[in-house]
């Protein structure tokens, strides 16, 4: 069964991205669940994985990790954003019985685009949540209505927002256990953004059921008519988009690769296939409940980040300031967008530019907009990111304990 309750109104926040919370009993939980306040990885780190990342290697870019893959569920799951592994693990949660509930997105009825929270209690619903949609809907308001439900085991998918806010909340929330799986996220704004942005990329944006930005620098639109088209990233009409068309919050965003899921399902390191990260002895048994169904290969890496990532600090830079993104005549556009697939970074490589641009951009967007925030909201792992492209904490920036 899926449900899909009603919430009371989210009380008013500044920097937020509706996760749930302020909808609860207690809206003033916010204070301390939110990501945007003071958020401390290392003590909830340590708390769900029984270590806080070390600023080595690659936890230094992704955070705690047990092991990674390269991985993809066969068959792939028809109407899945990747292969489907997601929803996969917490449909086989449900069907061995070691959950009652899986808290996650559906889409509205009314439209594909946009997250509509629910609460499925049979695996064979999970189809029902597979695929990305684009904007913010309250997922942890789920936890009261579950709990009201009698569901005591449950698992719930989130982004890295909402993931934080959970586990701030978790001790307090009386379930038994909670499977916690998580997706990276970058980019998000609202669902009538996003329709907004589909109608710049073709005349019929009603017809498009799919969208994904690639790791080989291509964003992939699939039609109602089967049709599928490959954008290179460069030839995207971004520079065009109104300046606030991505809310502050998803450009100062501190977690890219959600640390606090005991497993994250993306993409960015997968060449093509999808991308595991897990983190802790809970994510290891949801994967090992798949068996045969996945399959697994190291991550390779190729390439050299450094000059990617110092453009893109650059332009940031630009935009961060208000001037308009410097725009590369049309005719290289075209020689770079063949060049980049070819020798741009690769695989872990591709990934660790995306979280190091991701950090970057979140300490120059807050400087512009909201700086006296820095000092509690930015982590240390971002500084650290950050640190060698010169970006270092300025006076009164220094975080606070
Ligand atoms: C806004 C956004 C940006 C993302 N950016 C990146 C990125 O930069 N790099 C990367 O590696 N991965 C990113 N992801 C994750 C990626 O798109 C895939 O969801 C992930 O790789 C899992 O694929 P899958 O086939 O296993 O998922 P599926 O089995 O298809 O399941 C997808 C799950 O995501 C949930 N979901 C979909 N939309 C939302 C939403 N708006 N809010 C909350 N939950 C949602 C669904 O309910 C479902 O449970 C992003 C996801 C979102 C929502
Ligand atoms: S994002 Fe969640 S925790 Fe933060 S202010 Fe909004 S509702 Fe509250
Ligand atoms: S980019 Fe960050 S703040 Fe925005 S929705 Fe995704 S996880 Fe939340």
């Amino acid at each position: 069964m899926t449900t899909t309750p009603t919430f009371r109104d989210p009380a008013p926040r500044g920097l937020c991205t509706d996760c749930g919370v302020s909808r609860m009993q207690d809206p003033s939980a916010c204070g301390k669940a939110c990501q945007f306040i003071k958020p401390d990885y290392p003590t909830l780190e340590t708390r769900v994985h029984g270590q806080a990342a070390k600023d080595i290697g690659d936890a230094r870019f992704f955070g705690v990790s047990h092991a990674m893959y390269r991985a993809a569920l066969t068959p792939a799951r028809a109407g899945a954003q990747w292969t489907g592994l997601t929803t996969r693990l917490a449909e086989q949660l449900l069907e061995c019985g070691k959950i009652d509930a899986v808290l996650t997105m559906v889409p509205d009825p009314s439209d594909r685009w946009r997250p509509q929270p629910a609460i499925i209690t049979n695996a064979a619903d999970m189809s029902e949540a597979r695929g990305m949609r684009m904007g913010y809907a309250p997922l942890l308001a789920l936890l009261e209505p579950a709990a009201a439900a009698g569901h005591k085991r449950i698992a719930v998918i989130g982004i890295p927002c909402q993931v934080y806010a959970l586990r701030a909340l978790e001790a307090s929330l009386g379930f038994e256990r909670i499977y916690v799986i998580g997706t990276p996220c970058s980019d998000n704004t609202t669902t009538e953004n996003f329709h907004s942005f589909l109608a710049r990329l073709t005349d019929a944006p009603e017809t498009v059921t799919y969208l994904e930005f690639r790791a080989d620098y291509h964003v992939e639109l699939r039609f109602t008519d089967g049709s599928q088209r490959l954008i290179p990233f460069l030839k995207l009409p971004l520079s065009d988009l109104p300046a606030d068309f991505f809310p502050v919050t998803c450009r100062t965003c501190i977690d890219y690769t959600n640390r606090l899921a005991d497993i994250t399902v993306g993409y960015m390191a997968g060449e093509g296939e999808q991308w595991l990260i897990v983190r802790n002895a809970r994510g290891q048994e949801m994967l090992d409940g798949l068996g045969t169904e996945v399959s697994l290969a190291t991550p390779g890496s190729r390439g050299k980040r450094a000059g990617a990532v110092k453009g893109f600090i650059e332009n940031t830079k630009l935009a961060a300031g208000g001037l308009p993104l410097r725009r590369m005549p049309h005719w290289l556009r075209g020689i770079m967008a063949w060049l980049m697939p070819r020798v741009g970074p690769r695989g872990l490589e591709f990934a660790r530019a995306r979280v190091e641009m991701k950090a970057a951009e979140t300490i120059l967007h807050l400087r512009r907009e909201e700086p006296a925030k820095i000092k509690n909201m930015v982590p240390d792992h971002v500084w650290n990111l950050a640190k060698p492209y010169g970006l270092l904490p300025e006076d009164g920036e220094e975080t606070k304990d």
